[in-house]
């Protein structure tokens, strides 16, 4: 991957003392590789050396103690750069309702993301309303129903219209009248840019002046999400992208390549199929992600908005205390549902990029979650506010947990495991605390 590349270029580079021009050529030249092989446009990539060069140059990086750690930081602010610099915000009216349409190709993650943007903006306290824009195929439409059930966001429709200008431009008074104060438009795509398409699009946005046009385009496409978004722009006009899919094989080039291209910058990015799978892009942050480097704000802002003060209260009393029962470890295991996908979260920690395949094997799914869930509540409230697991031992106790939780013995005996290991480690981190844990690398 990209991010292995980069780190195989530095570490050439750490391995020696000071630098000679040649060295920080080779690795530039390693670089340079590994962003076209990611698909990322040729230019951009050229440009991009270049500027590096440059800066290495007049920082004059070479005869210093430090070299490698200069350059790796010059290359991560050019990334951050490249990627827009500085975090592209959503524009918000102070006239509700805000409307925002979401436009793009077939496939590009158009409906997912509709509902995403909405769950994140009404955990921001917000009461946003989707709109089915794609009456053509009426999948579309219920599948952005299904989404909106799910997170308690309604869905406007109009049942047999296959009218969307006309149904975007309806759901602004049903908007006002439903106290929403953010329309958003789904629409509809094709399998190529084409100008029934953008027709379409542009009476939309001609009737209902939308505060926010973002394109959302897919990661894995690469250079083609590029391509269509220039296309877009010239023919529509936007004001940011979506990208989604990040999560998956993708280069990394269209991340690299789209805000240099094409002027627009990248507002969130997609990492999930699931509806918690949307983050703000932060062009800083990605970049020490890409060059792993570890991305620590990300970390604490999910960390924050998934533990209420309260719990987080008692999870430090719980540390204290040293003792650690069945109960904690069940709103413990809450925590890390509501952080979402654990794997995507460790992969923020600096320097574990590379064990990404293990970890998404231990990752957590809804189904194991609602298993260990279902073992603890089968507990008598003694059992539950047990520390000591010793407790459960009896193969009586064992089966009637399992009868009462739909489960086997064998889970149960998992749950005791895990259990006992998570105790462990809380044991652990109570002798730790206190102690200074350098987290970030130096740069
Ligand atoms: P649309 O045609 O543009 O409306 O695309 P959809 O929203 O129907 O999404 C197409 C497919 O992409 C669906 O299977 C989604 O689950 C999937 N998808 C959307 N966003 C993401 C993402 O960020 N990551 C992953 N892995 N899949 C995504
Ligand atoms: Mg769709």
């Amino acid at each position: 991957s990209l991010s292995e590349r980069f780190q195989l270029a530095f570490k050439k580079l750490r391995g020696k003392g000071k630098l000679s021009e040649e060295d920080v050529n080779e690795a530039l030249k390693e670089m340079r590789r590994a962003l076209l092989e990611a698909d990322v446009n040729f230019n951009v990539t050229k440009d991009f050396i270049k500027k590096i060069k440059e800066k290495a140059v007049g920082e004059e990086v070479f005869s210093t103690l430090n070299a490698a750690q200069t350059v790796i930081k010059i290359v991560r602010d050019e990334l951050a750069d490249l990627l827009g610099g500085t975090q592209s915000r959503i524009t918000i009216s102070s006239r509700p309702p805000t409307i925002i349409m979401l436009v793009g190709l077939q496939g590009a993650g158009k409906t997912t993301t509709a509902a995403k943007l909405a769950k994140m903006l009404k955990s921001q306290g917000k009461n946003p309303l989707l709109v089915a824009g794609d009456v053509y195929r009426p999948a579309a439409i219920s599948q952005l129903q299904v989404l909106g059930e799910q997170l308690d966001i309604p869905v406007y429709t109009e049942e047999g219209s296959k009218d969307p200008v006309q149904i975007s431009q309806n759901s602004i008074p049903f908007a006002l009248s439903h106290l929403k104060d953010i329309i958003i438009v789904d629409t509809a795509g094709r399998l190529h840019v084409n100008e029934t398409l953008m027709d379409e699009l542009v009476r939309i946005k001609a009737t209902v002046h939308p505060h926010e046009i973002m394109l959302v385009v897919d990661a894995m496409t690469g250079q083609d999400a590029v391509t269509a978004a220039s296309a877009f722009d010239q023919a529509l006009g936007i004001d940011g992208i979506i990208m989604t899919k990040l999560d998956g094989d993708a280069r990394g080039g269209a991340a690299l390549s789209i805000k240099a291209v094409t002027g627009k910058p990248i507002k969130f990015i997609g990492v999930s199929e699931k509806l918690d799978g949307l983050e703000e892009f932060h062009p800083d942050r990605y970049a020490s992600r890409i060059l792993d480097l570890g991305d620590v704000e990300t970390i604490i802002e999910k960390a924050q908005a998934a533990f209420d003060e309260e719990s987080m209260e008692e999870m430090k009393k719980t540390m204290k205390s040293g003792s650690f029962t069945f109960d904690d470890f069940l709103s413990q295991l809450n925590m890390v549902k509501k952080m979402g996908n654990m794997s995507s979260l460790v992969g923020l920690i600096p320097g574990v990029g590379k064990y990404k395949k293990e970890i998404d094997k231990i990752n957590m799914d809804g189904k194991e979650f609602k298993h260990l869930e279902a073992i603890i509540q089968s507990m008598t409230t003694k059992e539950r506010s047990s520390s000591n697991p010793k407790m459960l031992i009896k193969d009586s106790r064992k089966r009637r947990i399992a009868k009462g939780s739909g489960t086997r013995v064998q889970d149960v005996n998992r749950l005791i495991k895990q259990f006992t290991e998570m105790q462990k480690m809380m044991k652990m981190a109570k002798k730790q605390q206190g102690k200074k844990r350098g987290f970030m690398p130096r740069l």
